[in-house]
């Protein structure tokens, strides 16, 4: 199963992705993750990449690309879900192209829709508990909404990560992500418009709505 994942920070991505990889025991490749081994193992690769990661910038192409196809090749060959990559319209194509090349499949494109306004209030609400990393708290989420001050399931301290607070950081990244027209949502599109001819399945989440609920609809979508 070959499958790629669309959808902005803030939509639930990362929960939903882990959940497909657990069903079909595949590779999970992820750009981000990728850049931050190389950052921490301090490679030459690493080393270009660290000063646009840290502007919010995308890295550009001739580095992220090669990377990127290189690590499906080694790890995907079992199946892969693409995560975080393409980012833009010349990733999307460079990846249909290596695709066709290697006789590799796509099987399914996955993507998560959420209005830009409610992707970022979601990011600036998200809190931190300081007693256990895995207890989801947010502000503007009515589900998992703090009681009162403190973690909704443990009482614990809450914060919020300086990052998550950084109102022109989240523009930065969104403004690359809803671009619909070389941007995130444009590769994203570029795949929507090719899934009939081409033979594989686009299928569009509601992210607005709650997490087991999307799971619900995205396990059996993918049937
Ligand atoms: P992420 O963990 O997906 O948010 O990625 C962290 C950072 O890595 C991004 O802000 C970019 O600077 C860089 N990055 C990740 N994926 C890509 C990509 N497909 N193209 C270019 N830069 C990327």
């Amino acid at each position: 199963m070959n499958i790629i994942i669309f959808g902005p920070n803030g939509s639930g991505k990362g929960t939903q992705g882990a959940l497909v990889k657990d069903k079909y025991n595949i590779a999970h490749i992820e750009s981000g993750v990728i850049f931050r081994e190389h950052i921490k193992n301090g490679t030459e690769l690493g080393r270009k990449a660290k000063a646009y990661i840290d502007r919010g910038e995308l890295v550009p192409d001739e580095i992220t690309i090669p990377m990127v196809l290189e690590t499906l090749k080694e790890k995907g060959s079992k199946g892969w879900l693409l995560d975080g990559f393409p980012r833009n319209m010349v990733q999307a194509q460079k990846l249909w192209e290596a695709l066709q090349a290697a006789g590799m499949k796509l099987d399914c494109v996955i993507e998560i829709l959420l209005p830009r306004e409610t992707a970022k209030k979601r990011i600036m609400g998200r809190r931190l508990c300081a007693a256990d990393n895995n207890h989801p708290n947010n502000i503007h989420i009515e589900a998992i909404k703090p009681a009162g001050n403190v973690c909704r399931v443990c009482g614990g301290a809450l914060s919020a990560r300086a990052d998550d607070q950084d109102e022109d950081a989240i523009n930065k990244r969104h403004d690359i992500y809803y671009n619909d027209v070389d941007g995130t949502l444009g590769a994203a599109y570029f795949y929507r418009d090719m899934a009939g001819a081409e033979g594989f399945k686009y299928i569009e989440l509601d992210g607005s709505k709650p997490i087991p609920q999307i799971k619900e609809e995205l396990l059996g979508r993918l049937g």
